[in-house]
């Protein structure tokens, strides 16, 4: 229930269709009972050939008019009686059928006039909700998306979202609709026969209470097979982006067992699901018709009886009204059972929307708007998971005056992506501290903070677009030169030039019609474009080939004149030059200083240099 109400939330923005949408479903809900009740007086026309009943109505005088059903009955009699004396009893049966035929236009443009007005409200919901999970996407810190599947959230966000509009959102309606038709039937019945709609009153909760117990397990059935839509899209997922290697090992049958395991595993879930849901319709019926020959036994022996408890005519619209119930409770189960149904899915969403944000802004920001002086790490400690014993980054101490070069150099897997990832805050430090000119880069504004740095890691992250836009991703506000600018400083006009499309050409997904050493120029070309006081560099020209590397050094040379730099490099010869070269090991710094003083050291760095002066 608690869901539904979160669901609710969404809703409140659109209230006021909602409440038209209510009060549609309310007109439309009196008008079909009218056009039932009609049934009525069309019996009695059918067997007024009954003269001497006619007169005796007609000697009575108009009835008086107050509001219980006896006096509506005679009311309607008397009204009969007059009409079949004045003309005809198939004049009366004429007006009768008009009667029928305007209450039944009336309950079906009302009921249009509701689902018309259900429209936004379903699709604005689902809009909404999308955009907030986008919006929370952004936010969430990188640590989040270590732990998930990116198959999985992007499941959350087309697949669940989908689910819940199709089933809640469809279901909504119908949840608020039908207790009120189902009201407002048994209102009248109650009024027609108190005896009989008791009887009825007693028997619906039991078959409401069967119902409810399978649509308990239908949700727990429904958790399971969102999960496993999220692995088969991570499948796909991985797949498209790892093609080259799978094609490359003959890993494809393998792939495709796993692929075809999880896709059974789903289809037996959704068919364990359908047919849940597809009992709703079936069960509700048949406990319904249950409960109506129980009506249909004790009336027809009110009706029969030596001395009739209750006339035949009322007797057979009590009946028609009854059976009216039966299409809004089946529908009702059905809305219940799907709405059962897409609350798991709302829970999978809500998972997203409900994480904790762990790196957010300052309440009360300092600014920090220029890089003038130092940053510093101060006994900096961290672990990705606070739980586990070991940190990664233990106790590290470091200052990066303005306009020097550091360097970080070590094993792979000592630490050094870890410790440059805590500058722009990717990740917070467990313990300690870091500054900006003093100032603790908690305590600015995320956006300030990262606006100083300039980042180029060993893995080119560039997007679907052209060349130029890629450049100049996330600045607004430049002009053509500058961007023309930057990719000569980042040795990327030559070869852009040479396209047909020049700074227009797309590049593909994730640059993949480029080299790795024009996807890591353009890289530096935006990093040149957005023009940091502050760069790093995580292994920028690791993954590259020598001669490549040649281009994206000297590229890199020219980016970091003028800044303050710190550089991850595998290859040690690129940073010999270096004004301080930190030597990490099992996250701890164990050697720092020049190069020669270094070598001079005779320690770790030597070793390290030694090793790679073999190659
Ligand atoms: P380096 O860049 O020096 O090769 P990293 O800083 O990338 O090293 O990694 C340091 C350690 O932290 C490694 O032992 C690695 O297994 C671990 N690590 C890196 N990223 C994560 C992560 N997202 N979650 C958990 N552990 C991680
Ligand atoms: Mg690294």
């Amino acid at each position: 229930m608690k869901n539904i109400f979160g669901i609710l939330q969404y809703v409140k923005g659109y209230w006021r269709y909602a409440v038209l949408n209510i009060i549609f479903n309310l007109l439309s809900a009196v008008f079909a009972l009218f056009s039932v009740a009609m049934l009525f007086p069309f019996l009695q026309v059918l067997f007024s050939d009954d003269s001497k009943k006619l007169k005796e109505i007609l000697e009575n005088g108009k009835p008086e008019f107050h509001l219980s059903s006896a006096s509506i009955i005679e009311n309607i009699n008397y009204f009969l009686a007059t009409d079949i004396q004045a003309h005809s009893p198939v004049h009366a049966l004429v007006g009768i059928c008009l009667f029928i035929i305007i209450t039944i236009f009336f309950k079906n443009l009302f009921r249009y006039l509701g689902m018309f007005f259900i429209a936004p409200i379903r699709n604005g919901v689902v809009k909404d909700m999308r955009n907030n999970l986008f919006k929370k996407i952004l936010v969430l810190p990188l640590s989040y998306y270590s732990d998930e599947r990116k198959g999985d959230i992007m499941s959350r966000m087309t697949a669940d979202v989908r689910e819940i509009e199709w089933s809640v959102l469809s279901s909504l309606e119908m949840i608020f609709r039908e207790p009120v038709t189902i009201i407002i039937s048994l209102v009248f019945m109650f009024l027609m026969s108190w005896q009989l709609t008791a009887i009825a009153l007693v028997l619906l909760p039991i078959v409401g209470l069967v119902i409810g117990r399978i649509g308990k397990s239908l949700r727990k059935t429904s958790t399971e097979e969102k999960e496993k839509t999220g692995i088969l899209m991570s499948i796909m997922d991985e797949t498209l982006g790892g093609l080259r290697i799978i094609k490359a090992f003959n890993a494809e049958k393998n792939i495709k067992q796993k692929f075809e395991k999880i896709n059974n595993d789903y289809t037996s879930l959704m068919v364990k699901a359908y047919r849940r849901v597809d009992l709703s319709s079936p069960l509700s019926e048949f406990m319904g018709i249950t409960v109506f020959v129980a009506i249909l036994y004790v009336g027809g022996k009110m009706v029969l009886g030596n001395n009739p408890t209750m006339n035949g005519a009322v007797f057979i619209t009590y009946l028609a009204l009854f059976s009216q119930l039966i299409a809004p409770a089946k529908s009702f189960t059905t809305a219940y059972y799907n709405v059962q149904k897409g609350l798991a899915s709302t829970e999978r969403v809500n998972k997203i929307l409900n994480a904790a944000v762990t790196i957010t802004d300052p309440l009360e920001p300092k600014t920090l708007v220029s890089f003038e002086k130092e940053i510093e790490y101060k006994n900096v400690s961290f672990a990705y998971r606070e739980a586990e014993a070991g940190w990664v980054l233990n106790n590290i101490n470091l200052k990066i005056e303005k306009g020097k070069t550091i360097a970080l150099v070590g094993q792979s897997g000592s630490g050094k992506t870890t410790m440059a990832d805590m500058l722009p805050r990717f990740y917070d430090a467990s313990q300690g501290e870091i500054l900006i000119d003093g100032i603790a880069i908690k305590d600015v504004k995320l956006a300030d903070l990262r606006g100083l740095m300039g980042i180029v890691t060993q893995e080119s992250i560039l997007f679907n677009d052209t060349l130029y836009n890629n450049i100049a991703f996330g600045l607004e506000n430049v002009t053509e030169e500058q961007v023309l600018e930057a990719a000569k400083i980042a040795n990327a006009h030559e070869f852009i030039s040479l396209l047909p499309q020049g700074y227009q050409t797309n590049i593909g997904d994730r640059g993949n019609k480029l080299s790795g050493g024009q996807r890591q120029r353009l890289s530096i070309a935006r990093a040149v474009l957005k023009n940091p006081p502050i760069l790093i560099l995580d292994e920028a020209t690791s993954a590259l080939d020598t001669e490549s590397e040649r281009l994206v050094q000297d590229a890199l040379n020219k980016l970091m004149k003028n800044r303050t730099s710190l550089v991850i490099a595998h290859r040690l010869s690129t940073i010999q030059h270096a004004d301080e070269i930190i030597v990490m090991q099992k996250g701890e710094v164990i050697e720092h200083g020049t190069h020669s003083v270094l070598i001079a050291k005779n320690g770790a760095y030597r070793k390290l240099h030694e090793l790679q002066s073999f190659v």
